[in-house]
């Protein structure tokens, strides 16, 4: 993909995020790999809602921006960690979605396997640790969990997701966010039951290889 391309892909995601109501203000950020050791990236203090291609910035992996008017997001040292720790990554993003969000000050346990199409997706929505955001701290919490899995929720702020391209990890944004939304509403209307077992044998087997499955497997379920 250009480089043209790949800005206005980053100003159109930025543009469902806000509307779909996963940003408010100047949350969030994407950032995209380009070529050897270069990232475009949205900067610092803007809505993402409203971004054009020129107002996006390139940095190289030690987060120093490399041509762009903006700032260079604070954020973009945990964009950094999860490809360093995943040099597959092509794409990363950080939204504040609310349901995501509300479930992580609630405490409720996001990795029950409830729906389908997240276990076949992204296996389970662990939760990363509270760090300041726009800290140093906010790349460490990440590191553990970053490792095995494409989508986590931050305690507190929002979530990220990794993709092969921008699209996909748009598309964990939003399933990651129609799922907190739904465990949400079960958890109001009573308690949410979990896929059984053998329903959820099946899915992993047609989801994931053999062998490789990622931590918690199978999913920690609490008894209250
Ligand atoms: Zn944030």
């Amino acid at each position: 993909m250009t480089e043209t391309l790949l800005r206005n892909w980053i100003c159109e995601i930025g543009r469902r995020l806000y509307q779909r109501d996963m940003i408010a203000a100047a949350d969030g950020n994407i950032s995209v790999r380009f070529g050897e050791d270069r990232f475009i990236c949205t900067p610092s203090g803007m809505s993402k809602g409203f971004l054009r291609p020129d107002d996006l910035v390139i940095a190289d992996s030690t987060g120093r921006k490399i041509a762009g008017e903006k700032k260079v997001t604070s954020e973009f040292f945990t964009h950094l960690k999860a490809y360093e720790i995943r040099p597959e990554t092509q794409a990363v993003i950080h939204a504040h979605p609310t349901y995501a969000t509300v479930l992580t000050i609630l405490g409720i346990d996001t990795t029950i396997p409830i729906l389908p199409e997240v276990v076949m997706n992204m296996v389970a929505l662990p939760v990363a640790a509270y760090a300041t955001p726009g800290s140093l701290e906010g790349a460490e919490v990440i590191a553990t969990l970053i490792k095995d899995y494409d989508a986590l929720l931050l305690e507190r702020h929002g979530a990220i997701t990794l993709g092969a391209d921008l699209q996909e990890a748009y598309m964990r944004m939003e399933r990651l966010e129609h799922a907190a939304k739904t465990l949400y509403l079960c958890h109001l209307a009573g308690k949410p039951k979990p896929l059984p077992p053998d329903a959820l044998e099946k899915l992993m087997a047609v989801t994931v290889p053999e062998g490789t499955l990622p931590p918690p497997y199978p999913f920690p379920q609490k008894e209250d």
